[in-house]
């Protein structure tokens, strides 16, 4: 956890040091705020609805969210960005970022669940999509290609080659 805890801002580290190290947020004090979709895939990791827990949220964001930036596309402008603490520790180190992530931030923003004895792969409906620049401007590779990576992860090689197969059919680039 001190690895992880060494790339945010003093403010989450004093909070994170206060809650004992303990990153999940009590639902006493702060609610889950999860929707239909992604509750349907969470539901595999726990025993009931109420079960489920979030990452603390401190300053608007995830407690592991902190400030950054990256050079613009096209004109190598610095521009402020956000990553997230555990993702960058896990690359920084050469590990698996996807086992060693929480399920819910692997898969976001997909998310896979059974209905109707049938695996479900969806796109999470939520109102944080507005914010999600990608999504309302896209200039990058299609989702299906640029998450091919999390498909094969969460559903093996075999669905994801049905999954490009039909990207490449339906949108074209
Ligand atoms: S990916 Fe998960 S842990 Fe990381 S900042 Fe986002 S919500 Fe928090």
């Amino acid at each position: 956890m001190d690895g992880i805890v060494r790339y945010l801002p003093a403010a989450k580290r004093e909070f994170l040091r206060r809650e004992g190290g303990n990153f999940v947020g009590d639902p006493d004090r702060q609610g889950t705020d999860m929707l239909p979709q992604e509750t349907m895939a969470m539901i595999r990791f726990f025993k009931s609805p109420e079960e489920m827990r979030c990452t603390w949220v401190v300053d608007d964001g995830c407690v592991f969210l902190y400030p950054a930036t990256q050079p613009a596309p096209g004109n190598g402008h610095s521009v402020p960005v956000q990553y997230c603490a555990v993702h960058s520790y896990a690359l920084e180190r050469g590990m698996d970022w996807q086992s060693f992530k929480q399920a819910d931030c692997v898969q976001y923003p997909l998310c896979v669940y059974e209905q109707d004895s049938r695996t479900v792969l969806a796109l999470q409906e939520e109102p944080g999509h507005a914010g999600v620049p990608c999504l309302n401007n896209p200039i990058g590779p299609p989702m299906y290609r640029s998450l091919e990576g999390t498909i094969i992860y969460l559903l093996g090689e075999r669905f994801n080659e049905k999954v490009q197969a039909y990207g490449r059919e339906h949108f074209p680039e």
